[in-house]
């Protein structure tokens, strides 16, 4: 098995630094995400690792082997971008097979990746078609075959679901994932969707323009967030952020006499993910009910705390009214506390 090392990467484009500094391992066998919003590197740092754009500066490394000049053709390696890049005159079992015929695998090898292939992308019905007569989703379905069927020892994937509806994305994105770890590839997925990382990662790179924010496995993002910007891109809601002031004997949430803990609180935010908070008739911090939003399964509260609003997520419909007054509560891991300025995790 084959593994992936990305040593102080950088890519400029004139004047703008679209990858700075970037340093991440994939090992061999196991699947990471490169998250983040849009132009924050994603697609940069994967063509590069691709081959379809050359560094700046830095290395990178597959399965030991320094290919960072190396032709894509060089790296073995298979790739599924947005943009599917069918051939046009060609059916879609030509299509997913190309590739194979051109290394001259032979045909009844051919057959058998071919079946296994369309069996599991559900295509079947369709291997006589031209990509044309395809929809959007029937095309990207057929360029997941042709990564499929190379069988290569590490797979490269552009936000590949982009153009399914949400029940196919879902089910392609567990088959993706079974997919990877039948065949025990190495695989680097780009998104923004922090739904589709969560779920599919091992290892989570989250990016923002053109550096790594924080590098994590799905839970530590969650439940330890680097930076506020890690702490609300993923969760929805996302997480609240507080503002402290000092207090009498301690960290105030601003506008109250709440004490959250000891020591100083101006300049510090309080996070707090909406679903981890209870709401009660005793707890730390009493607030007034401003909004309800009933979603059926939960509920959104909109919550205001002397200068500060907060949102909590409960379960199930739960009659509560408008201008009701509430205390909330927590568990103490449930508590993370920022710099305001610099946005880091404080100790
Ligand atoms: P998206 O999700 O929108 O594709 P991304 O995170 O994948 O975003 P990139 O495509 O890697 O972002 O682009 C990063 C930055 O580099 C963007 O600001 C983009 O405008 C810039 N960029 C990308 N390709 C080029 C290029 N060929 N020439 C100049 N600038 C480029």
């Amino acid at each position: 098995m084959t593994g992936i090392e990305i040593v102080n990467l950088n890519k400029r484009w004139a004047t703008f630094d679209a990858v700075k500094d970037v340093n991440f391992t994939v090992e061999p066998g196991t699947l990471t995400v490169l998250l983040g919003p849009s132009g924050c590197g994603k697609s940069t740092t994967l063509r590069l690792i691709a081959g379809l754009d050359t560094v700046t500066s830095g290395t990178i490394r597959i399965g030991g082997r320094d290919v960072t000049d190396a032709p894509p053709a060089r790296r073995d390696l298979a790739m599924v971008f947005q943009s599917y890049a069918l051939f046009p005159h060609l059916s879609v079992e030509e299509n997913i097979v190309f590739g194979l015929k051109v290394r001259r695998v032979p045909a009844d090898e051919r057959r058998r990746r071919l079946n296994r292939a369309v069996e599991i992308l559900g295509l079947g019905p369709y291997l006589g078609r031209k990509p044309s007569q395809l929809s959007g989703g029937q095309q990207q379905r057929v360029a997941l075959g042709r990564a499929i069927v190379a069988e290569a020892p590490i797979c490269l994937m552009d936000e590949p679901l982009s153009n399914l509806d949400a029940q196919l994305r879902h089910d392609m994105r567990r088959e993706i994932r079974n997919i990877q770890r039948a065949l025990g590839m190495t695989m680097v997925y780009v998104t923004h969707d922090q739904i589709e990382a969560m779920s599919l990662a091992d290892q989570v790179i989250l990016m923002k323009a053109g550096h790594i924010e924080q590098k994590a496995t799905p839970e530590e993002l969650y439940l330890k967030p680097a930076t506020t910007f890690a702490a609300r891109f993923i969760g929805t809601p996302p997480m609240n952020l507080v503002g402290l002031a000092d207090g009498a004997g301690g960290a105030v949430v601003k506008g109250t006499a709440a004490r959250m803990f000891e020591g100083r609180g101006e300049g510090l935010l309080m996070g707090l993910r909406p679903e981890q908070i209870r709401v009660g008739e005793e707890g730390m911090l009493p607030v007034i009910v401003r909004n309800v939003e009933y979603h059926g399964a939960d509920s959104i509260l909109e919550c205001e705390a002397g200068e500060e609003n907060i949102t909590v997520r409960v379960d199930g419909v739960r009659p509560i009214a408008v201008g009701s007054r509430l205390s909330l509560s927590w568990e103490p891991e449930a508590m993370h506390v920022f710099d305001r300025e610099s946005g880091f995790v404080q100790p």
